[in-house]
């Protein structure tokens, strides 16, 4: 059986890579990666020349058919996102799953991750966290999914783009009110990394009075609920307007 290195990469600083990370890809015959272009500039500035292979959603079942046989040829792969830790919001979930049932070797050489990295510096409880990754994107959607979340007592994490950072924040601000503490983390480890801390509604004004704060990359942290209603309460009130509705 072959091995495949899961492999994190920098998510701004390519000083942030590494030295396992480099001699394992230094190491391997083939890496798997989700855009051959940003990859080969990533093995550019390390001075490495591979064989890549594009792993991305739309191909990963046709994919792990070739890995595998690779891997059975004792050809040794890595796999790389275009930043941070793969799978985390990134491919390779169904590829990992399929080499594990085939008794492959899955070796995970950790790295940056925008969510690990924004809850280090972020000053929000990190005791217990839920990390959402991506809202959907029609208005609906994602409305509900953030209704959901709303007597969550845990921190709540999510990864958002710079064309829809606007609108989330004003649907959050409308779920969880405009006080729920909140931190913002723009650009991590890029020249202009940004913590915007406060709440919904500061953080959503300190990026509406710049265009130039709305653009990069970003990791939305908001605070779980300080004071959620408990199981218990919510069924002997909902008992009892039952019992009461059934009265003569
Ligand atoms: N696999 C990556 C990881 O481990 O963090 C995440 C990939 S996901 C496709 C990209 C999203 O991650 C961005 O839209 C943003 O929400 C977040 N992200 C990645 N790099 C970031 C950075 N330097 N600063 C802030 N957010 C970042």
């Amino acid at each position: 059986a072959g091995t495949l290195y899961v492999v994190a990469t920098p998510i701004g600083n390519l000083a942030d890579l590494s030295d396992r990370a480099r001699s394992v890809l230094a190491g391997v015959d083939i890496i798997a990666c989700e855009d051959t272009r940003h990859t080969q500039k990533l093995l550019q500035h390390l001075g490495l020349r591979k064989v890549l292979l594009s792993v991305h959603d739309h191909n990963e079942s046709e994919r792990i058919q070739q890995v595998l046989e690779h891997l059975q040829q004792g050809r040794s792969m890595a796999l790389v996102s275009d930043a941070g830790t793969p799978l985390i919001s990134d491919p390779g979930f169904r590829l990992v799953q399929a080499l594990s049932e085939h008794s492959h070797k899955v070796v995970p050489v950790p790295g940056a991750s925008a969510i690990i990295t924004a809850l280090s510096a972020a000053g929000l409880p990190t005791d217990r966290f839920t990390f959402e990754g991506f809202l959907p994107h029609k208005r609906g959607a994602r409305e509900e999914k953030i209704r959901a979340l709303v007597n969550d007592p845990r921190t709540l994490v999510f990864y958002e783009s710079k064309h829809r950072i606007v609108e989330t924040l004003a649907v959050m601000q409308a779920e969880f009110g405009a006080d729920r503490p909140a931190v913002l983390a723009r650009e991590l480890t890029k020249t202009f990394e940004t913590f915007y801390r406060g709440t919904l509604a500061s953080v959503s004004a300190a990026i509406q009075v710049d265009a130039d704060q709305q653009k990069g990359e970003f990791v939305v942290m908001v605070a779980g609920h300080d004071n959620p209603p408990t199981a218990g309460e919510i069924d002997t009130d909902t008992l009892f307007k039952l019992l009461l509705a059934e009265l003569p």
